[in-house]
């Protein structure tokens, strides 16, 4: 099976077995997008009363753009992230200031809102426009891993960039996407994310290599042996007028003793950097603050390695959280903060 016929084979599958969805009876991007961020953390049949809900009270950007808070919070009451749906309405009142009050129709202008990232860009302008951009998740990656044989790590952006490319590749211009949402059906129904795929049910079975050498078990693979474990951490640097917040660390483990800048490890790859910064912020009972620069970096144990993302916030107040030890900013060095940490230093004005 070649490319082409491929497409047309999947394209047949979907177009007879595709589920029935609330957001697939409409184009309105508005719509495929409340849809996608709801399906972000949540399963398609809880999330259909909440989408309903909400299309009923809030169908247009405008009206999210001027949704009261508390509604806005009662509607996502159930789904959890509030941030999600704090997201949706900055990037809503960004289209009413930026693009006229309508849905932008580039991937590119997507991709700049706020809370979107490459997957649900690539999904809504694919539903609602018709652009040609693969819609790549998890789901995306594990069929196409099991079609192609490909052992590399599903969690690294390279094995990403090269499945995307491959995608591209095929795509249909003229039905960009019903092909993205062919994929994430096969993926959602048949190449199931927990348990044995359902083969005998696959349309593009004959083209599987994964299928034919009965290496379903072994592929996607999704992490690569390391000697060392990987921790990705945000590590803020809170500013308080003239004062910076320090941590002195536990006495034991590693760099015991030891003063430190704020910090918190975070769940790998999460599209949603945005949300995370916050609630990790709200572990140190930080709510409001402002964001004034980030930077990036690593530091390297012999058996963890950091992957920092430095982050520079000026608080208006005080946060009650004890740990927090607020000093002169030009009296750090006075602190034993041990290397690991320099990166927060650097972005701190003395
Ligand atoms: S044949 Fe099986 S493993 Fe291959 S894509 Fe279909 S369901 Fe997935």
């Amino acid at each position: 099976m070649d490319k082409k016929e491929f497409v047309e084979v999947l394209l047949y599958w979907y177009d007879t077995n595709q589920r029935i969805l609330p957001w697939r009876e409409s184009k309105d991007p508005y719509r495929i997008w409340v849809s996608e961020i709801m399906l972000q953390q949540t399963r398609v049949e809880a999330v259909k009363p909440y989408y309903e809900r909400f299309i009923e009270t809030l169908p247009d950007i405008k009206s999210l753009a001027n949704a009261e808070e508390e509604v806005l919070m009662n509607l996502w009451q159930g789904l959890g992230y509030y941030n999600r749906v704090r997201n949706m309405q900055i990037a809503a009142k960004t289209m009413v200031e930026k693009f006229s009050g309508k849905f932008p129709s580039t991937y590119e202008e997507i991709l700049s809102l706020k809370g979107i990232g490459e997957y649900t860009a690539g999904a809504v302008s694919s539903i609602a426009y018709g652009i040609p951009v693969p819609a790549v998740d998890g789901n995306v990656l594990r069929v196409f891993s099991r079609i192609l044989e490909n052992y590399d790590d599903i969690l690294k952006q390279s094995t990403k960039k090269k499945i995307t490319e491959y995608i591209l590749d095929m795509m249909p211009k003229e039905r960009a996407g019903d092909f993205n949402q062919a994929v994430m059906e096969l993926g959602a129904m048949i190449c199931i994310p927990n348990g044995a795929p359902l083969c005998k049910e696959c349309p593009v079975a004959s083209c599987c290599i994964a299928r034919k050498k009965d290496l379903t078990d072994c592929i996607p693979v999704k992490k690569k042996k390391s000697q060392r474990r990987i921790e990705e951490r945000f590590l803020f640097v809170m500013e308080y007028e003239n004062e910076v917040a320090i941590i002195k660390r536990k006495n034991s483990g590693l760099l015991a003793g030891l003063w430190e800048f704020p910090n918190i490890q975070i769940e790998k790859n999460n599209e949603n950097k945005e949300d995370v910064l916050k609630q990790s912020l709200e572990k140190f009972a930080v709510c409001d603050f402002d964001l004034v620069e980030e930077k990036e970096g690593k530091h390297i144990f012999s058996h963890i390695e950091w992957q920092l993302k430095a982050v520079k916030i000026r608080i208006k107040k005080k946060p009650k959280d004890k740990k927090l030890v607020f000093i002169k900013k030009n009296e750090i060095e006075d602190y034993a903060i041990p290397t690991a940490f320099k990166l927060g230093k650097e972005l701190l004005d003395k």
